[in-house]
């Protein structure tokens, strides 16, 4: 069997959204799981729209996921040359035409069509010009297009994709459609399907926006010779309104870079990516990349579109709580090794690094990463929910303080008490911990809840965390005996 090659291949027009990076993640998956090559082709043959930012932007995100390309990335604009002598070559076997039509006519034309209620379609006035028309045409500077010439017969053309099944149209439905404009460039559904041949891309796994070009461009490849490639076209993925998921109207909260900001791992993002639109029979939802590249096919496409729940404007509930939770439940799973990179990362970003962390405290550091991670769904969270435990200024919650501090008389004394019990201890360990603290209660015959949960407050100005015990060996004895203090001295 011939090797598996397929493409990712992006207008550099905007942002790297979600969307795309769904298209980019199945095509490098397919080419993973069949030890393929995975081309990286920029489609940037639209010179107004096209940007360098939105290149770097599209590389970067591509990068950040882990789906590097194999080969590329190709730009489209650097193949110009190639495009223009396939039409050259269609023009030669006659497979193609030049027309000399004017604007003016096509749109009398059209609106006569349009008067009559009839389907406009071009008429192939000059498909049957004989060569010295063309070249009288040529010679006194007639501008012209070049048309495919659209075989004349019965029938369709048809081909079986491989997530919708087969696809018909009828060859009286395409009309002689135009693959080169006057001024010498190609039309970019000529441009896509030439590179797909000078790429050897074997399938072409793209968004449902292209199945109405594919079969014309069976048409130009099939002229030209070329097997064409097996097509599989993937759903769209709709906000809840049944909105397309597109940068303009949902802005930055759809791009790649945005999840990246907000703290999310990689492959947190490809899990929740790839079950928007694919699924297998297990109904599994988590997938190390290796399990996924191994179960991974085309037939788990689904047809119907996805829906990403996420309504836009909402600030608090920024992205769809089920790519949240994934994320949560990696930051609780992945390797510690592979963790704390990101988390030593975010605490750069935002101030709370100490060298000691890569040095003397590592182990600390490790530990007590280890122990927050578990309740954390951003690496963000590191450094916001995390933050009593890496720096003393931390904010309190409101309602914990009215809760847990501020609703007992009692914890007037309590507090100086568990502080005088803790600062006491010679090893500051969990169990040696959790002693003290029971101890304390059954002197001051309270229950334990009412101690804990003021210490936790105390500590990190939050109602919840980690076990108490654990939590407080990780804030360390003078840290938290000093914060017992302030609180006591807040009540
Ligand atoms: N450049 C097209 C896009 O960004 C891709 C079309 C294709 O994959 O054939 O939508």
């Amino acid at each position: 069997m011939n090797e598996v090659r397929v493409r990712f291949a992006p207008s550099p027009t905007g942002y790297l959204h979600i969307g795309g990076a769904r298209t980019a993640l199945y095509n490098w998956l397919y080419a993973r799981k069949h030890n393929g090559t995975f081309v990286l082709r920029i489609e940037d043959t639209d010179e107004e729209r096209s940007t360098r930012e939105s290149i770097d932007e599209i590389l970067d995100g591509l990068k950040w996921m882990g789906l590097q390309w194999d080969e590329g990335p190709y730009f489209q604009s650097e193949r110009l040359g190639t495009h223009q002598q396939a039409v050259r070559r269609l023009l030669e076997q006659g497979s193609a035409y030049r027309c000399f039509c004017t604007k003016e006519e096509l749109e009398a034309k059209r609106a006569h069509a349009q008067e009559h209620k009839l389907d406009y379609k071009y008429d192939g006035t000059c498909r049957n010009l004989t060569p010295q028309q063309i070249e009288e045409r040529t010679a006194s500077g007639q501008p012209c297009v070049v048309r495919f010439k659209t075989p004349r017969q019965d029938g369709c053309i048809a081909f079986e994709d491989r997530v919708y099944g087969r696809v018909e149209k009828r060859y009286d439905d395409i009309e002689d459609f135009v693959i080169l404009r006057s001024d010498g460039k190609p039309l970019y559904l000529l441009s896509s399907a030439i590179d797909d041949m000078t790429d050897r891309i074997t399938h072409v796994i793209r968004g449902q926006d292209g199945l109405g070009n594919t079969p014309r461009q069976i048409l130009i490849l099939s002229a030209l010779g070329y097997t064409p490639p097996v097509y599989a076209h993937i759903s769209l993925t709709l906000d809840t309104k049944k909105a397309k998921i597109s940068k303009r109207k949902h802005g930055e909260v759809v791009t790649v870079a945005y999840y990246k900001e907000r703290g999310f791992l990689p492959w947190a993002l490809c899990n929740f990516l790839l079950l928007l639109g694919w699924s297998n029979s297990e109904d599994r939802e988590f997938f190390t990349r290796e399990e996924l590249i191994e179960a991974f096919d085309l037939d788990g496409i689904a047809r119907h579109n996805s829906v990403f729940n996420y309504t836009p404007g909402d600030s608090v509930n920024w992205t769809d709580p089920k790519a949240v939770s994934m994320n949560a439940r990696y930051i609780s799973m992945l390797g510690m090794d592979e963790l704390l990179p990101y988390v030593a990362a975010e605490l750069q970003r935002s101030g709370l690094w100490q060298e000691s962390y890569a040095a003397g405290k590592k182990q600390w550091f490790r530990d007590t990463v280890e122990l927050i991670r578990t309740r954390l769904h951003t690496i963000n969270d590191f450094s916001t929910r995390g933050r009593p435990y890496f720096a003393d200024d931390f904010e309190f919650e409101e309602q914990a303080v009215a809760k847990n501090l501020k609703k007992d008389e009692r914890l007037k004394t309590l507090l100086p008490a568990a502080a005088e019990a803790l600062a006491g201890l010679a090893v500051f360990d969990v169990a040696s911990i959790e002693n003290a603290v029971r101890e304390l209660c059954e002197r001051e015959a309270v229950k334990p809840g009412l101690i804990i949960n003021a210490i936790r407050t105390a500590c990190t100005g939050q109602s919840a965390g980690p076990g108490l015990f654990e939590l407080v060996a990780a804030i360390g004895q003078e840290r938290t005996v000093a914060r017992l203090r302030a609180a006591a001295g807040c009540i």
